[in-house]
This record gives structure tokens, C-alpha cells and sequence, in this order.
């Protein structure tokens, strides 16, 4: 049996606090008047990137000689639940960027890889991608079809189409894993390159149409035989999955923390609403069917932001943290999922109606019971930790 590390403090320090009410104040300044629009017309205003980026946030917990904030990584989690109380899209698009895109070089790529591609992440300048899913390979990510050939002089190409990939119709700097050892079907074979978003034969296929989460953009990536050389292994060849499952256990923490803030956000809405609205000469707040409501409601997110902050902690004092980051995912998700949807009956028609945000929190807040590991695969992640059969 794994015993679970004890929960660290995480009450904040100033600094996390600080950081928390800038991002509030951008977000609810400078997104949430947005978020609407953008999701109706299926866009992301590019002009945020720089001011992300001027805030310190596309580097928030990346050291500040590499470019970043150096802040540290409760900060931002703290940012991405900020920023997806005002629009999930704008909150996964930094997730990606940082934690599958920014974090993976920082931990596993040699100096030279640091020096060349951390600051230009960081500083906003190119904006990050982690090209992982296939149409076939999904929660079975060993399973991909993406090829890396090495060629005589110790270089690879890199061929297949990877599915569902987040920024990467923005992206300058993809995190890309294929199978570089020729005869392996599963997850032993498979290498970890860094790729450039400019690279000769690689393109942009189809664009996915969400039922949500529309400002975040979602593609397919065709690799037509991208040359990448040795020095953009990332890791150890054929070490490659780990890097993803492990850069998955902390990416899972920032997913619970964007459930946290479409929740949040659903729940100020439903309560504002519950002291406007009147039915039978009184607010409905005032009924104890919806007053109760009201209260389950706050209890779930806050017992859900206890294990995002929590994973968070761990991570941040270098403490294991696959179980308690996918608890985190597994649960927040859940109340995000839940909370959501009270908030639309608390509304009523108004509910679902675009004329408010709670059917876009709705949609939004379904996503993250899906990416980064279904809800089904954390329940994986965290029983076979649990009874020491993980394999990893
Ligand atoms: C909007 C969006 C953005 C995404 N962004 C990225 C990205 O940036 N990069 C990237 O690489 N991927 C990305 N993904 C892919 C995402 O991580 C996968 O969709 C997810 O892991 C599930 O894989 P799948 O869709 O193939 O489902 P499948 O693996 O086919 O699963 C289908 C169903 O079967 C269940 N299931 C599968 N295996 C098991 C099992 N062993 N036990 C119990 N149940 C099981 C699943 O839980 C699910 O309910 C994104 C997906 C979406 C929708």
C-alpha cells in the first residue's frame, strides 16, 4: 500500500494572494465582459497572449532567469482558477502553454534545451503545445501511431496526425511524442521531441467544433515527415512516456483548478440571481429548496478547491503527487459538472438561455472530465497507486 503524504499548509502567502486578486482584477476587467462573444464566434483574441505575458503570466512559476515570473506553482493554479472563473477557454489555454508545454522542458530538458526554448515560452513570445492523442489513442496513449524514423546521420522524421491538440493553431513550440523504436506497439517504444511550430511539415489539419470550451483552439496536427535531430529528444529516447504520464500528474492539478473556477463562477451567478429573482413574494434565495442548493453547492467547490490547493502544496514542496493531483481533477471536475447545472435550475429559463452564462459554464465545465485522463482513468491513476499496482 502507498501512503498518502500528509497534507502540507496551504494557507496562502501574500504573494499567492497578490497574484490571485491581479488575476481577478484582469479577468473580470478584461475577460469575463468578453468571454460571450468569444464563444459564440468560436475565437481567441490573440492580443491577450501579450498581456498575459505583460502580467507574468505565460511564465508565472518558470525562475526569472529563464524568462519567467518565478513565482511558484500554487500561484499559478491560482491564475489558471482566476482566469477560468471569467472564460475556461482563456484558463486551459495558459494550463497547456505552462504545465504540458513550459514545465516539461524546465524538468526534463538539458541546459541548452532550457536556454533555447523555456524563455520564449515564458516571455509570451511563442505560445506552447503538448501533442500526446491520436484518433486512436486516447486514455491508451501507448498505443499511437506517430512514427519517428532515425535516419542514418541520427536524425528523425517524425510522421502521423496527433488529434484534439490544444493552442496548436497557435502554437510555436510543441511538446510531441511518437514511436521511435520500429517494432513496439505499446508505450516502450515511444520518444518525446521538441518540435518548432514553424517546422517543414508541420500543419494545421482540421479544426474541431466543440460543444464548449469554444475560445480555447482545438486542431489536428498532420507530421509529414518533420526532420527533428537528437539534440530535440527530450529525455532519454524511448523514455518518452513517462514524460507524458508525468507531466500529466501535475497538468491534472491546473484541469481541477479551471473545474474550481467555472464552478466559482457558476455559483456567484446562481447566488446573485437567488437574491434578485422573486417568486410568491419573496427572493427565491428565500426558499429553502433553492437556499439548500445554494449551500451544497458552496460546500462541493470548497471541498474541491481543499485537494486542487492541496495536490498543489505537494507538488510545490517536491512531494509525490499523482494520487492527490487526480482526486483533485476527479472531484473538482465532478462539483464543476454538478455545480453547473444547479446554477442553470437556479436560474430557471433564464438558465438555459444565452441571455446568461450559466449554459456556457455548463458546456465549459464537461470538458474537464475528459482531458488530461477521463474520470475513468483518475479512478485508474488513483486505485492502482492505492493498492501498489502501478506499473509505472
Ligand atoms: C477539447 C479537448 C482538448 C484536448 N487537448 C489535448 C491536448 O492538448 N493534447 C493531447 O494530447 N490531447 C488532448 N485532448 C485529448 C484528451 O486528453 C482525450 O480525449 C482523453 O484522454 C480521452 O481519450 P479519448 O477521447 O480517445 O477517449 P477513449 O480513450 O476512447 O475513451 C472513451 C471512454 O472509455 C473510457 N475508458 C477508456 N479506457 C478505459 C479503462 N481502461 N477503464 C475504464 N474506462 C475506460 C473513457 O473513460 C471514456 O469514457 C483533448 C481533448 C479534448 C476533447
Amino acid at each position: 500500500m502507498t501512503t498518502i503524504a500528509s497534507t502540507p499548509q496551504f494557507a496562502l502567502t501574500d504573494d499567492q494572494r497578490e497574484v490571485r486578486a491581479m488575476v481577478r482584477e484582469f479577468a473580470d476587467r478584461r475577460i469575463a465582459p468578453h468571454a460571450a462573444e468569444w464563444d459564440r464566434g468560436h475565437t481567441f483574441d490573440r492580443s491577450l497572449y501579450a498581456e498575459l505575458a505583460e502580467l507574468g503570466l505565460m511564465g508565472v512559476c518558470v525562475p526569472v532567469e529563464l524568462g519567467g515570473a518565478g513565482m511558484d506553482f500554487l500561484s499559478y493554479v491560482l491564475a489558471v482558477e482566476e482566469l477560468s472563473r471569467a472564460d475556461a477557454g482563456v484558463g486551459v489555454t495558459l494550463a497547456v502553454h505552462t504545465s504540458a508545454s513550459t514545465l516539461p522542458i524546465l524538468h526534463w530538458g538539458t541546459e541548452e534545451q532550457q536556454a533555447e526554448w523555456v524563455p520564449p515560452l515564458a516571455r509570451g513570445e511563442r505560445i506552447g503545445a503538448f501533442a500526446l492523442t491520436e484518433s486512436g489513442s486516447g486514455s491508451d496513449a501507448g498505443a499511437m501511431r506517430s512514427t519517428a524514423l532515425e535516419g542514418d546521420d541520427g536524425s528523425f522524421r517524425i510522421s502521423g496526425t496527433k488529434q484534439w491538440i490544444t493552442n496548436g493553431g497557435h502554437a510555436g513550440s510543441f511538446i510531441t511524442f511518437a514511436r521511435s523504436e520500429p517494432g513496439t506497439t505499446d508505450a516502450s517504444g515511444v520518444s518525446c521531441f521538441l518540435v518548432a511550430g514553424d517546422a517543414p511539415g508541420l500543419s494545421v489539419g482540421r479544426v474541431e467544433e466543440k460543444m464548449g470550451l469554444n475560445s480555447s483552439n482545438t486542431v489536428d496536427m498532420v507530421y509529414d515527415g518533420v526532420a527533428v535531430t537528437a539534440r530535440d529528444l527530450l529525455g532519454d529516447r524511448a523514455k518518452g512516456f513517462r514524460i507524458a504520464m508525468q507531466t500529466l500528474d501535475g497538468g491534472r492539478i491546473t484541469i481541477a483548478a479551471q473545474a474550481l473556477g467555472i464552478a466559482q463562477a457558476a455559483f456567484d451567478l446562481a447566488a446573485a440571481y437567488a437574491a434578485e429573482r422573486h417568486t410568491f413574494g419573496k427572493a427565491i434565495g428565500s426558499h429553502q429548496g433553492v437556499a439548500f442548493k445554494l449551500a451544497d453547492m458552496s460546500v462541493e467547490i470548497e471541498a474541491a478547491r481543499a485537494l486542487t490547493y492541496r495536490a498543489a502544496a505537494l507538488k510545490l514542496a517536491g512531494q509525490p503527487h499523482t494520487v492527490e493531483g487526480a482526486q483533485a481533477k476527479l472531484f473538482a471536475s465532478g462539483v464543476a459538472r454538478r455545480v453547473t447545472g444547479e446554477a442553470i435550475q437556479v436560474l430557471g429559463g433564464y438558465g438555459y438561455s444565452k441571455e446568461f452564462p450559466a449554459e456556457r459554464y455548463y458546456r465549459d465545465a464537461k470538458i474537464t472530465e475528459i482531458y488530461e485522463g477521463t474520470s475513468e482513468i483518475q479512478r485508474l491513476v488513483i486505485a492502482r497507486k492505492l493498492l501498489g499496482l502501478d506499473v509505472r
